[in-house]
């Protein structure tokens, strides 16, 4: 019976593809064992009829090429963030500065991450960054960890572990990912002591807390990703740090967020700095370096000498330390923050939260156009495109209830809308989009750095027959 008779009598074995020349070549360039995988992977694939039968050896080239370039792609991809939401946790939240991603390049290699350059001896990782974030802060020391939790969980175990945490009942929330305070207080070996109601703390309630004994810290916790309002009253922070003078018990601060310029400043309404917690007296402040901050993901400690010099000598804190490149990175972001105005320019955050809804409309026009010209030009079925105005969110648990006039761009999908976002999705680099009732939303403010280039020539290209179209 002839080849074609019956293609899979055809198909050769892995030894005589790999005996290839061009398979030769991989072989020696990716190891014989990974290559024999995906030799293998191919022939299954062509076995079980996932692809056809390739008339002859030869034409496996090109299977074995895509499969490795399959299997090469990397897990972790960057990727075209249409969906308005800045500080978006699933995608990775804060996108750093140019200045970060420089420092950040140059610090793969050998650096002096535990070794002082003028004495020659052995230095310590913690220096690196403390020094800008007391002078930003003006606070007396800092430390930087992990991540945001990381920080709290240093702060309450160096603190209060053995002992009791006061905490008002309004501020025992969930941040996300699990992460819930009386869960954080448990873990860090100390007790949960809840003072007041959930819409009323008073100072008094606190006060009886700790003049019942056993409490080793007041924490408090900003809602930072909910919002409270009617029938409310909260003790302010000087407050707390003035009961814990007389008292001798320290205060913590989970500030979360970390925006480290006044928010007037972003035409945003009122959101509390970490240097005023510090200002307001308190032993410890923890934030993220990951949210309003613009930075890579970290947990930054800062306050009194003594709160931080504890918490630095923390075994909890070593195992919570952060890497040369994480270090490297929020050093330059927070060098940007000497002139707010340069923070505002350069952090990518800061620059999202002022762009202009008129600069982003012109923009999505723009990309409207040229995509309808584009499509014409090669005779492909016309999208049907709207540049229409939306609202942006902040996202990454920080202004739960802002909305940030932004211009959209609103694709007419109908039943094609979920295929059409998987072939975006499947673009190269992926474009993350919204949909709703069959439209495609794509939000122009946080299209950074060309991101709007990207989407013009993916829905340029885009099969308008994916999906039965209309
Ligand atoms: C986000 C947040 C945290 C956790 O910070 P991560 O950097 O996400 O670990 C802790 N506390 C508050 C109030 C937060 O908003």
């Amino acid at each position: 019976m002839s080849a074609r008779g019956d293609p899979r009598r055809a198909i050769p074995g892995v030894d005589r593809l790999l005996a290839q020349p061009w398979c030769r070549l991989l072989v020696a360039s990716r190891g014989r064992v990974w290559i024999t995988d995906r030799v293998r992977a191919v022939l299954d694939d062509v076995r079980s009829g996932a692809v056809p039968v390739p008339d002859s050896v030869d034409e496996y080239e090109e299977l074995v090429q895509m499969e490795v370039a399959r299997a090469e792609t990397l897990s972790l991809r960057s990727v075209i963030n249409g969906t308005g939401v800045i500080l978006h946790t699933n995608l990775g939240r804060a996108p750093l500065a140019p200045e970060a991603r420089d420092a950040m390049s140059k610090a793969v290699g050998y650096g002096n991450v535990e070794f002082d350059l003028e004495t020659g001896e052995r230095g310590s990782r913690y220096t690196h960054c403390a020094g800008l974030v007391t002078e930003l802060l003006g606070a007396e020391d800092a430390l930087v960890v992990n991540n945001g939790a990381g920080a709290v969980a240093v702060a309450l175990t160096a603190y209060a572990a053995g002992k009791g945490v006061a905490v008002s009942h309004g501020e025992l929330v969930e941040i996300g990912g699990g992460f819930r305070i009386p869960e954080v207080v448990e873990a860090a070996g100390a007790r949960l002591v809840t003072v007041g109601t959930t819409n009323r703390t008073r100072l008094d309630d606190y006060a009886r807390a700790v003049a019942a004994g056993g409490v080793g810290a007041i924490l408090k916790v900003h809602r930072s990703n909910f919002s409270m309002s009617g029938f409310t009253e909260e003790a302010t922070l000087t407050e707390l740090v003035r009961l814990g003078a007389e008292t001798e018990v320290p205060v913590i601060h989970d500030l979360g967020s970390g925006l480290l310029v006044d928010s007037g400043r972003l035409g945003l309404p009122y959101e509390p700095t970490p240097a005023e917690s510090v200002a307001a007296g308190v032993d410890l402040v923890a934030f993220s370096g990951d949210k309003l901050l613009g930075g890579p993901q970290a947990g930054i400690l800062s306050g009194r000498a003594d709160g931080v010099a504890r918490a630095r000598a923390h075994p909890l804190c070593r195992a919570l330390r952060c890497d040369k490149v994480t270090l490297a990175g929020l050093e330059a972001t927070l060098t940007l923050y000497r002139n707010p105005d340069r923070a505002i320019e350069r952090v990518p955050v800061l620059r999202m939260i002022t762009a202009r809804v008129q600069d982003l409309e012109r923009s999505a026009h723009k990309v409207a156009g040229v995509v309808a010209g584009l499509r014409a030009e090669r005779g492909a079925e016309p999208l049907r495109l709207e540049v229409v105005r939306g609202q942006s969110l902040m996202g990454g648990g920080t202004f739960p209830d802002l909305r940030l006039p932004t211009a959209v761009l609103r694709v007419d999908a109908g039943a094609a809308t979920e295929p059409w976002m998987a072939a975006l999705r499947a673009h190269a680099p992926p474009i993350v989009a919204r949909s709703r009732q069959g439209r495609i939303l794509i939000d122009f403010r946080t299209l950074r750095g060309g991101g709007d280039f990207i989407v013009m020539a993916a829905l340029s290209e885009l099969d308008a027959d994916v999906g039965g179209g209309e």
